[in-house]
């Protein structure tokens, strides 16, 4: 049995270790790629129709024309994931990638599908502590310049972000504004305020429109919670009850405060983030929360 896990490159499944990527790949050179990431819930795959779906829709903002159909994709997909998940830990789960770069000039697309657990304990103490976020002085890359709607691997103006924001709190999750100075994202996260009951968030248009933002919509829809999508800035982010992101991996995690300024009365979660938090967990059929928690 293999102790490596193994990825697909360019039409073949092979150990991690031996997945070699030119220097004159664009991808490497410019960030000329795209890429996303579902994750796993007691190994099984979330969403991974509503994920490809994002990732030909970047392909295409990208100009780039898929080498694979999505059923392709799809088929490799589960392919890798199931060759990787003996390798789990117990109670653990992967993070699942699919990624194509344009390639070296003249040549082919790269194409990628690899796995990475989950950081359970690295980030189990944000659902005990609540999530402190900062805003950083620069602003998210406007869709002027390039959307912030296709995910693709430019992730520098996040990772100066993050860079800022870490160099105050290393705990702490940037959640950057847009131009004109509403709230907007936050390195693979959205974020929600919670007021007088009803659930707030940024408009798609200047966002990655998250597949846990969609998740955490839909329920907030089955459980009767008001939803809005609107310009938020600072004042609605201090004077909010409860705050929330989501992404991926964490699904949904509560936000302790913003910029120093504690967020409601300090409850985490607060009783909107729990009742969404607890209807996600019972639509993917693990305690996420308790995921995370366990490895305190
Ligand atoms: N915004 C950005 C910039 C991201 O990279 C991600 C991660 N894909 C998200 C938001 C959250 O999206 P999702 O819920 O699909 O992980």
């Amino acid at each position: 049995m293999t102790q490596e896990r193994v990825v697909y490159l360019n039409g073949e499944i092979i150990p991690e270790s031996e997945a070699k990527i030119s220097v004159r790949d664009r991808g490497f050179v410019y960030g000329d790629a795209v890429f996303d990431t579902t994750r796993t819930f007691n190994g099984r795959i979330f969403k991974l129709q509503d994920h490809l779906d994002r990732f030909f829709n970047s392909l295409r903002y990208l100009r780039m024309e898929p080498p694979l159909s999505k059923q392709e994709f799809a088929d490799i997909t589960m392919q890798v994931l199931e060759a990787n998940l003996p390798l789990l830990e117990e109670n653990g789960d992967y993070w699942v990638t699919q990624r194509i770069t344009r390639g070296v000039p003249g040549g082919s697309p790269t194409v990628l599908v690899e796995c990475v657990p989950l950081p359970f304990a690295q980030r189990a103490k944000h659902y005990r502590d609540g999530m402190p976020v900062i805003v950083p002085s620069i602003r998210r890359t406007p869709p002027e310049a390039m959307s912030p709607r296709a995910k693709m691997h430019n992730y520098i103006n996040l990772v100066l972000a993050t860079q800022e924001v870490e160099a105050q709190n290393p705990d702490a999750w940037p959640i950057l504004l847009d131009m004109s100075g509403n709230l907007c994202e936050g390195p693979g996260a959205n974020i929600f305020l919670v007021k007088d009951g009803a659930v707030l968030t940024p408009r798609e248009q200047y966002v990655l429109a998250g597949i846990s933002r969609e998740t955490a919509i839909d329920l907030a829809h089955e459980l009767d919670i008001s939803v809005k999508e609107a310009d938020l800035d600072l004042y609605d982010a201090y004077t909010a009850d409860e705050a929330f992101i989501t992404s991926t991996s964490f699904c949904i995690v509560p936000v302790s405060s913003f910029n120093g300024n504690v967020i409601g009365d300090a409850a985490i979660p607060g009783p909107v983030t729990q009742r969404l938090t607890q209807a996600y967990s019972g639509m993917v059929g693990v305690d996420i929360p308790g995921q995370y928690l366990s490895r305190l």
